[in-house]
């Protein structure tokens, strides 16, 4: 079970990276990724902390820490800006903080994030039919996502992407020990979304194209 989207103390999370990591690789998963809430404050903080602790917990650790983040409620206008400077300082994953029913996300924010070319969009809420279209053509990944209040939408986004041929994740966002989950909550949340397991089964490839590959292209 791969989780690309969780949180640390380097946002609003619980807790520090390696014991995140070590909870998410006692849950059983066999990667995570790492990805706080980012603007144009914090990511040069952020990301090269992650980056460090990442490389190194990935000696050691049976679970794959990928370091990334979430850009969170930045303008529409400045996002191609952010991704930009996020790759650049190394981010592995860039999720997008998508236009989720629970907050006040910028109207704009899921098309903007789309057009930069983020890696995942994170709980996109009612999400347009030609947002939809536009993700699918670019390869991005759209979250259904196993967080209260995010969630909400889950139906209308799994139909949606599945209708248009887009590729989906299922993601935890994960701040606190107990949001994490293990493939068989992931399943029922993928379920529950009106998919089927050949879906849970899609979505857990799509998450592994951000797993290391050996000189062959092959997943290690
Ligand atoms: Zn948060
Ligand atoms: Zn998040």
């Amino acid at each position: 079970m791969i989780d690309l989207h969780s949180h640390s103390i380097f946002s609003d999370g619980a807790l520090i990276p390696s014991e995140l990591a070590r909870r998410a690789e006692h849950k059983g998963l066999t990667a995570i990724g790492i990805t706080d809430h980012g603007d144009f404050s914090n990511i040069d903080f952020i990301i090269p902390r992650v980056l460090g602790v990442a490389e190194t917990l990935n000696r050691v650790m049976q679970i794959h820490v990928i370091p990334g983040i979430e850009i969170t409620h930045v303008p529409p206008d400045l996002y191609a800006e952010i991704v930009t400077k996020s790759r650049e300082l190394g981010a592995k994953i860039v999720i997008a903080h998508g236009e989720t029913i629970a907050e006040p996300v910028a109207p704009g924010t899921n098309y903007a994030a789309i057009k930069a070319g983020v890696d995942v969009l994170a709980h996109p809420g009612l999400i347009s039919e030609e947002c939809m279209m536009a993700a699918r053509e670019q390869g991005i990944l759209i979250e259904i996502s196993a967080r209260k209040g995010h969630c909400l939408t889950n139906g209308h986004v799994a139909g949606m992407a599945k209708d248009l041929g887009a590729g989906m994740v299922i993601n935890t966002d994960a701040h606190a020990p107990g949001d994490l989950i293990d493939s068989n909550m992931a399943r029922r949340v993928v379920h529950g979304a009106g998919l089927g397991e050949e879906d849970f089964v899609e979505m857990q490839k799509n998450a592994a194209r951000f797993l290391p590959t050996d000189y062959f292209g092959r997943q290690v």
